[in-house]
């Protein structure tokens, strides 16, 4: 039995004190569900602040990315070392807005300004490596976009990207540390969500190939977050499919009762 994993990713939302008023009105609301693991994904900038503010709650963090060195002249960027040392368990790797794949138009994102997004598979697999290796949990994204789905070409993208992020982990790390999530790009902020059968079948495709991977016994100890536009309403259907172990939550986590109603669905 995989436990669940409900995780918010607030993107480029909320200040500090923004951040503080979330988590002291979260808390009491997803106090005692132990069954499930409850995740928060701030800001770099109120990482720090949010991993103190949820100490004893049960709540966990999550960096929204990482680069893969540890330390050096890599300005602007932040490593695994110090996203555990602001206290996050988890980080989140190409996700498909650091990949540069968006769900929706942006305006004025120009083929030459999307390039500063650019997180390819082989960064991901990098990024994985070292997010194991400094002993942070990777939440690795996975998913189409509206264009490879409607020529047909969902599974296939979904199984290179989960065997490209996987190239080198040991099976070991796989079973007992990876987190993948299943992110339609065209369901992703948009309000449009996947079907809960299609999203179930299509995490089963990611469960397949861990499967080919690495034998039935890995593949069934990984947990397959479903992430696109999950919302109170519809939690409930999609954690229900067999191969969903969780939500990853952009929109509806910035709202501390939006994020608890959806723990209370897992
Ligand atoms: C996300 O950012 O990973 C996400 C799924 O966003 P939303 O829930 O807003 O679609």
């Amino acid at each position: 039995m995989r436990k669940k994993i409900i995780a918010g990713n607030w993107k480029l939302n909320k200040t500090v004190s923004e951040a503080l008023a979330f988590a002291e009105a979260l808390a009491p609301l997803v106090a005692g569900k132990d069954g499930v693991d409850i995740v928060i994904c701030p800001p770099y900038t109120a990482l720090y602040s949010v991993s103190q503010a949820f100490q004893g709650t049960g709540v966990a963090t999550a960096a929204q990315g990482l680069f893969w060195k540890p330390s050096g002249a890599y300005t602007s960027y932040v490593s695994a070392p110090l996203i555990l040392d602001a206290g996050a368990k988890y980080v989140l790797i190409g996700h498909s807005e650091t990949r540069g794949r968006f769900g929706v138009a942006e305006e004025g994102l120009t083929p030459d300004l999307l390039k500063a997004f650019g997180e390819t598979d082989s960064g991901v697999n990098v990024k994985t490596h070292a997010a194991l290796q400094a002993g942070l949990i990777p939440i690795v994204c996975i998913g189409e976009t509206l264009a490879e789905r409607k020529d047909g070409s969902t599974d296939a993208i979904v199984r290179d990207q989960v065997t490209k992020a996987l190239d080198g982990v040991s099976s070991d790390l796989v079973r007992s540390q990876l987190i993948f999530a299943y992110e339609p790009v065209w369901a992703i902020g948009t309000g449009e969500v996947c079907a809960a059968d299609e999203a179930g079948r299509v995490c089963g495709v990611v469960r397949k190939t861990i499967e080919s991977l690495y034998g039935a016994d890995v593949a069934n100890a990984v947990r397959i977050q479903y992430g696109g536009s999950m919302k109170p309403d519809n939690a409930a259907e999609l954690l229900a499919q067999e191969h969903i172990d969780g939500g990853l939550i952009g929109g509806a986590s910035l709202k501390p009762a939006d994020f608890a109603a959806i723990v209370a669905a897992a």
